[in-house]
């Protein structure tokens, strides 16, 4: 039988690049987006045809409690099991604390954050009694040190690199891992709002001299899918030397 995993924000950037490499590894998947139906769908198809795995779609807001519910008890009918959940949905807010609103604020938490809590408390009962799971979580290195004009997104960050340390303790008697990748700049439309100038002077700063690849994201994620369960409740960062 196949192993499965569940992605969410699958249609753009890392979750799509670790779809297609999970895929490649031969996971039938569960994966989903918010907006972008029409790029997830042709995702979805393209690696049933490449990969021959059983490939399930969800568009929906993570944010939104019913919605991972429905998707949790869909794909675990579907699959029987959920092995690997990989936590990637999220989005960014650059701008002064002083000039965010409380609905900002509670927009990017609910996104980035709650959604973590939410696909967690849906997905590990059925790990639990399978005894066994991998739950990878994408933060940032922003959550490690944080970032001027991005407190929120650092506090979500740095609030999922604590929920990784404490659910890995939790789980680790079930034989479940939770760890998390914590990314410096990776080439994704998530920094296609700087100019190219800005661009070239935060390459600088990277002793790798280049962006990671979302690629490079998703091969970390697989290792950490396959490799030992001993290695728990880490934040990886993966930034080529940056921070
Ligand atoms: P991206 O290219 O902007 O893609 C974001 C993905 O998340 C899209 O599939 C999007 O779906 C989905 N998504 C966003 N909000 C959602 C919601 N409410 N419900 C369901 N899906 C939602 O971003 P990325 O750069 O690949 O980032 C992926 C993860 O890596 C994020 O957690 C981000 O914080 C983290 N990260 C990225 C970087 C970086 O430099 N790129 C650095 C550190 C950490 P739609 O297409 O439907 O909008």
């Amino acid at each position: 039988m196949n192993p499965s995993a569940l992605i969410t924000g699958a249609s753009r950037g890392i979750g799509k690049a670790i779809a297609e490499t999970f895929a490649e590894a031969g996971y039938n998947l569960a994966l989903c987006c918010h907006n972008s139906e029409k790029e997830l769908l042709s995702l979805a198809e393209e690696l049933r045809e490449q990969h021959s795995v059983q490939i399930l779609t969800f568009v929906g807001d993570v944010a939104d409690y019913p919605f991972v519910e429905r998707m949790a008890e869909e794909t675990l009918a579907a699959f029987h099991r959920i092995d690997v959940l990989i936590n990637n949905a999220g989005i960014s807010y650059i701008g002064l604390l002083t000039d965010m609103s409380l609905e900002d604020w509670n927009h990017i938490v609910a996104t980035n954050l709650t959604s973590v809590f939410s696909t967690c408390r849906c997905i590990v009962p059925s790990m639990v009694s399978a005894k066994s799971g991998r739950i990878i979580n994408i933060s940032s290195v922003w959550g490690n040190v944080g970032a001027s004009c991005e407190v929120a997104y650092s506090a979500c960050k740095g609030g999922i690199n604590a929920f990784t340390k404490a659910l890995g303790k939790e789980l680790a008697p079930s034989h479940i891992t939770v760890n998390a990748i914590a990314c410096g700049v990776i080439d994704t439309d998530m920094n296609h709002c700087f100019t190219e100038e800005e661009r070239l002077a935060l390459v600088e700063e990277i002793p790798a001299g280049r962006m990671g690849t979302p690629k490079e994201a998703a091969q970390l994620a697989l290792s950490i899918a396959t490799g030992p369960e001993y290695l728990n409740g880490q934040v990886l960062t993966l930034d080529g030397g940056w921070i």
